[in-house]
């Protein structure tokens, strides 16, 4: 029997499944070996790594559903009178692409602990915002109040300067000369994702 000498093979493997022989490769995580010969000792992904010449059977990755309480990355898509819409890029917990809902809207009394009736005064559209999730069914709602929550990068709706910021509730285009109000999250512009 030959065996692909790829690193990492796609191959989906069963419990029992044979995936190598003893003299190629050290059975590893995932494997156990009788007679010579490597198996599967769980359901996932067969990784044969010819460098280290070893056999593994790494499990699947659950797929990444956002949990009320996680903190997630957002774009601002739309600033309407009583909440903004947006899009959930990233959750802070894994690498891994969101495969739950990503719509999002963020209601005006969920914005920040002071007081606001305007969501124009808080977000605009473009701004890549940091906050907390509160449901996720029926809808993906977010909350920005904590301090660490609002915006964390902005752009100018004119020019496309990255704003800096001004204060602890404004932001600043170095370019227009111009400042705009934001719920900004604690660490804008110092921020790694
Ligand atoms: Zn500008």
């Amino acid at each position: 029997m030959k065996f692909q000498r790829d690193t990492m093979t796609d191959k989906l493997v069963l419990p029992g499944d044979e995936i190598a022989v003893e003299e190629e490769y050290v059975a590893s995580d995932g494997t156990y070996v009788r007679d010579g010969k490597i198996y599967a000792s769980q359901c996932g992904t067969l990784i044969l790594d010819d460098n280290e010449c070893i056999a593994k059977v790494v499990s699947y990755n659950p797929p990444n559903m956002l949990q009320v309480d996680d903190l997630v990355y957002l774009t601002i898509d739309d600033c309407r009178k009583t909440m903004a819409t947006a899009t959930a890029i990233a959750c802070d917990k894994t690498q891994r692409v969101i495969s739950s809902s990503t719509v999002a809207t963020i209601h005006v009394s969920k914005i920040s602990p002071d007081y606001t009736d305007n969501v124009a005064d808080e977000f605009r559209k473009g701004d890549l915002v940091r906050g907390r999730v509160i449901s996720i069914s029926p809808s993906l709602q977010i909350t920005t109040k904590d301090p660490h929550c609002g915006v964390i990068r902005a752009q100018c709706g004119n020019c496309k300067t990255e704003l800096v910021p001004k204060g602890k509730k404004n932001l600043f285009c170095p370019k227009c000369r111009r400042s705009q109000p934001r719920k900004l999250a604690d660490d804008y512009g110092d921020v790694k994702i």
